[in-house]
Parts: C-alpha cells; structure tokens; sequence
C-alpha cells in the first residue's frame, strides 16, 4: 500500500472521557417531569396493534375511529396519520411524523418510549483496524473466553455476532470485522454499534484502512476504544502508536486526552480482560437503555439460505422481544419466527435488547443491514413489506447532488456539505483540502469527512451514503465495483483534474450559483393530417400521434421535409372538443402553436422537453 491518508476535520467523536463528563452532569440533573405518554406509530399499523400499544381494546379503537368517520374492522391497517389522530385522542403525544419515526427506528432511539420501561441494555460492539492487525484472531480470542469462563457446550456458532459475559455483564459483539461492513449497514440507515474497538499492530502503527476505520467510526458518532495489539512481538512500540494517534486527534487517556487504550495480544490471549472492562466503562457511561417490554424491532446481521431450513437470518434484537411465532417485517422482506437460536446453537423462545439471535422463517432473504419490526400479523407485514417495496423503487436515485446543496442549506436541512476527497497524489489532498477550508462562512461549511490519495472505493462510496455525501475525485477514478454501486445507490461521484475548477464548482455550489445542466428529451412525434380555420384569424392543426405523447406544457418542433420551419410553445391541445394535458399514440388531436399557424398537411410535430441532468 503505497496510498497515505489524512487526518479529517470532522468533530472529534464521543469518546470515554467525554461521555463520563456527559454522565457527570445528567447525574447532577433531578428527575425528569412525569412522563407524558410518547408513541411511536410506523408507517402503517392495524388497528388491533394500536389498540395494544395504547393498551385498550380494539373495540375502544374502532369506535374512536367511527367517531372520526373511518370504518376500520379489528384487522385492518391504518396510516401513521389515522393512528396518530387517534392515539392522540386517547391521550397519547405522537411526537414524531412517520418520517422522523422512521429515522428514529434506525438509530436505536430511545425517544418516544416510555421512560419508566426503559432497561439497562448491554452494547454492540464492532471491531474495526487495518488489514492483518488481528481483528479476526481478536475475535477468536474474546469469544474464547466464553470457553475459559467455562460455558456450557464452551464452542460457539459462527451466526454474526455472539456476546460473552464479563464481571456479570455481557457485551454483544459483532462478528463481521471490518469498517466497510460496518458502515454498509450504516448505509442503510441502521445503526448498530455503540462502541468502535479500532485494533492497531502494535510493530506496524497506523496504516490507511487505520485511518479509514477512525474516519468511519467518528463519522458514525461512535466512541473508539483502541487495542493495541501484537504486544508479544518483539518489534512493539506502543508509544509509536500513540503518538500517531494523537496527530489524528485521538489523544490517549496517559498523555492527557480521553481515549482509552489496552495494550492485548489477541495470538496469546493477553489483556483481553483488561479490553472488556474498558468496554464497559464506557458503555456505562453511555448510558445504553432499551424497552424490553414491546414489540421487538432490530436489524438483520446476516442472512443465508440453508439447504434444509431455508432462508436462516442472523437478526440484532434493539428494542423489545422478539419471541417465537412473531410476525416480522424487514425492508420488502417478511416472515414469521419458526424457531430462534441463540449464539451457542441453543434453541432458544425468546429475545431481548442486545440479544443476537438466528431465525428460521424469513420466506426471503432479508439483506444484512436490513432493520426489522415485529408486526401484530400475516396481513400487516405484507402491507408493510409491499409499501417498502414500492417506496424504495420510487426512491431510488435519491442521493445528495451538489446542485442540491444549496437548497439544502437554505432550508436549513443541513449546514455542511459533506465531502469525500479522493486525489492522485498526497501533496494535493492538503492543497485542496486547505483550498476547501477557505470557503467556510458561518453559514456554510465544507465537511471534509475522508481524505486520502488512491483511487474511490466501494468503502467511500458506503460512506458517502451513510453519511450523504459527495465524493470528489481529483485525477482519481473509481474503481469498477465502487462505480457501479455508486450508480445503484445514486452517489453523487464528480472528477476534476484542475484545483480551481473544483474548488469553484464547491463554491457555488454553496452559494447556490450552479448553473444546471440540461439535456433535450424528445417524448413524441405527431403527423398533421387536416388544417382548418376556426375564423377569427385562428388556424387548428389536426394531428395523428406517431409514438410517445405530445403534452400540453412540452415544446413543439415542426418539421417539413426534414428541415426545421418552427419551434416553440403551444397555444392549445385538444382532443375532439376537450382541453387536454396530453395526447398519447395512436389518438387524435388538434393543435395551435404560439406564433406559428402556417401548418400544412404532412408536417411533423416533435413534442421535446429540457430535463436537467446535472450542473456545470
Ligand atoms: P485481520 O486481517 O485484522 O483480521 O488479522 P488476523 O486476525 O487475520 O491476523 C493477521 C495475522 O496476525 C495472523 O497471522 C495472526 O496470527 C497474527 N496475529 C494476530 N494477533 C496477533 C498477536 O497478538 N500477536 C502476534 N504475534 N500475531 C498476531
């Protein structure tokens, strides 16, 4: 690897220290007002679920509803927008719209959950670290002592994740190495993790996946624990790796900065305790809660199809319970629980927050980073899994554009464009990077979140997903893979090959300046059969629509003979007396054109329209 990368200019990330300060201080604060009573309403409920969750009968729910002049029998589904006027008449606060309610299922969120419900739940961990610095053999070590703890059975099955209990406590760990999973899920808006372990080799100090995996974990806003690993090795310098941490603002507890760091070697078992009591340091101050008295709502870890159980899927509980015989829905996906095994192949009836378990009974193959919710029944999980699937179809090709920035910024949706700076060279991720700086106002800032030399990856193109952001390539080209998942996931990828011209194009992008580039689309061509005067000095053009449509608000080309003799609007478009908004092939229509009436039999109309494509 002859690529370097740099440090970033993103916030520093919650770190152990930081989050004791933070618990510090809600210790100091007196308990919360009475509780109001919170919902959380997904997009589409039935109405016997509601009346669960607000804890009535459905025969309450169903006459509240009649009231409102809706008729709604026990069983079938209702939109978040009924629900919540309901909910709300039996005395319920849905704070959230069914966007927000969304969003707030995808971060774990404790809001709008009851407080008095909520339960200490233990954390998820992720193991991030360059290539060969022993995040697997780190794995193998933490999951074997589960065997030295004596276990029963003592061997583990490989499903994704498994815990190990520590001092009384457990700790769930992620068993999918690696920053470019990790952020694959968060990609798809799932946020899993809530402590980053960033393995380093104590012989080989930070290399570029290093800095990656640090880029990634404080873009996810998740605090970083360092094991310093290979500390049997005789080439260890662990000052080494701490003095290179500190230049990418990781400044370790002994020299005065809040990141804890343990020395392990993951090949001989050594310091892994010392490792998990960290992690539960800071876990504790993180203050991790969950309800584990509701409907369970998690993520899909893995998932496989097994010759002879079918589809087996790896799932994270977050929230609630998820039991034997519920009905799950996951993206476009769903099922019901067949059976449940646990991370010891132990069959298992029920399982709470934190709690990695594998499920028989998916009828396809949920994606890994796919979040599920447990649903009252068959009928609302096909609703839910059917609304998913059109809704992705009509929002593919959603991402972030520079040309959208600016609007962005102006609606105060964001205050930062976040960019990724992928360059040839080292000595010009500094030039642009200091060139971007330049442009930060008080209003709008440019958020370099990665910068590095080499080529665009697949990783930056997760990145940039999870993080809605552009990637800028200078003298850098992606690779065939992040090229194409750039195109399915509609991440915005521009290349430059002179500094100004980026750095301008950022500028006014920001300052909404972007000229859009557009593109002539042609949608329909027509044949004029008859003309004929309507007095008054008006000339009507009776057309045959080849293919395509000629729509009111399109542009008219008119050809004869193959030459242009007009283009411009029209006047007006009918179809036998009638106004219309368009005219599809096959159908007959009459036309007028503004500033044009010298049809003639035999002309062609071409029916085209401006499209914007991108900006220049
Ligand atoms: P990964 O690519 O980060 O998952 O790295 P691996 O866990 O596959 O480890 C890469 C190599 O480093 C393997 O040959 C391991 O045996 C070795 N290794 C991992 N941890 C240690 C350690 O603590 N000490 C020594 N000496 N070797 C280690």
């Amino acid at each position: 690897m002859t690529s370097k990368t740099e440090k970033t200019n993103v916030p520093a990330q919650p770190t152990a220290a930081t989050a004791v300060a933070v618990a510090k201080a809600r210790g100091a604060q007196k308990p919360a007002p009475p509780a109001p009573k919170p919902l959380d309403i997904p997009q589409a409920i039935a109405v016997g679920e509601l009346a669960k969750v607000m804890k009535v009968t459905p025969i309450e729910v169903i006459k509240q509803l009649m009231r409102q002049g809706h008729m709604f029998s026990v069983n079938e589904i209702i939109n978040h927008d009924v629900a919540a006027e309901i909910a709300t008449d039996f005395g319920f606060t849905v704070s959230q719209t069914a966007e927000k309610a969304e969003s707030a299922r995808l971060t774990v969120s404790t809001e709008g959950e009851d407080p008095a419900q909520l339960q200490p739940r233990s954390p998820v961990v992720t193991i991030l670290g360059h290539v060969d610095h022993g995040k697997t053999t780190l794995l193998d070590a933490i999951r074997n002592t589960r065997v030295a703890a004596g276990e029963a059975g003592g061997i583990t099955q490989h499903i994704g994740a498994y815990q190990v209990e520590y001092k009384g406590n457990r700790i769930t760990f992620l068993d999918t190495p690696g920053h470019a999973a990790f952020t694959a899920m968060r990609a798809r808006g799932a946020k899993v993790t809530d402590i980053a372990v960033l393995v380093v080799a104590a012989d080989d100090g930070i290399m570029p996946q290093t800095i990656e995996a640090i880029d990634h974990a404080k873009a996810a806003g998740v605090p970083i624990v360092v094991a310093i690993n290979k500390m049997d090795k005789p080439g260890a310098n662990p000052d080494k790796v701490k003095q290179q941490l500190s230049e990418h603002a990781l400044v370790v507890e002994e020299w005065g900065g809040d990141v804890i760091a343990v020395p392990v070697s993951a090949l001989k078992g050594q310091g892994i305790p010392d490792l998990l009591e960290n992690l539960l340091v800071v876990a504790e101050v993180a203050e991790l809660k969950a309800n584990p008295n509701r409907s369970a709502k998690g993520i899909v870890v893995e998932a496989r199809i097994d010759k002879s159980r079918g589809p087996v899927a790896t799932v994270l509980v977050q929230t609630g319970t998820l039991r034997v015989g519920d009905y799950l829905a996951a993206g476009p996906h769903k099922g019901r629980v067949k059976a449940m095994l646990d991370d010891s192949a132990k069959r298992i009836k029920e399982a709470g927050p934190s709690a990695p378990v594998e499920i028989l009974g998916m009828e396809t193959l949920p994606e890994a980073g796919e979040k599920f919710e447990t649903v009252a029944d068959e009928k609302t999980a096909r609703q839910m899994t059917e609304a998913k699937a059109q809704e992705r179809q009509a929002r593919s090709g959603a991402g972030v554009t520079l040309e959208d920035v600016y609007t962005r910024i102006e609606a105060g949706e964001v205050k930062a464009l976040n960019l990724i700076l992928k360059t040839d060279v080292q000595g010009s991720v500094e030039a642009i990077r200091k060139a971007l700086e330049r442009l930060n106002t008080e209003r709008t800032r440019v958020n370099v979140i990665h910068a590095a030399a080499g080529s665009i990856t697949e990783s930056d193109v997760l990145l940039a997903v999870a993080s809605k952001a552009i990637i800028v390539g200078f003298n850098s080209q992606p690779e065939p893979g992040a090229r194409t998942l750039g195109n399915q996931v509609s991440v915005n990828i521009r290349h430059y090959n002179i500094i100004y011209s980026l750095v301008d194009d950022i500028e006014r992008a920001l300052k909404g300046l972007l000229e859009p580039v557009y593109k002539d689309i042609i949608e329909g061509q027509a044949t004029i059969r008859a003309v004929f005067s309507l007095g008054r000095g008006t000339t009507v053009a009776g057309f045959y629509v080849n293919s395509g449509k000629i729509a009111r608000d399109a542009e008219i080309r008119v050809f004869r003979g193959g030459k242009q003799v007009f283009a411009g609007q029209i006047g007006s478009l009918k179809h036998f007396k009638d106004d219309v908004r368009e005219v599809n092939t096959g159908l007959e229509g009459g036309i007028t054109l503004e500033g044009f009436k010298d049809y003639q039999t035999g002309d062609v109309l071409e029916a085209h329209r401006r499209q914007q494509v991108g900006v220049g």
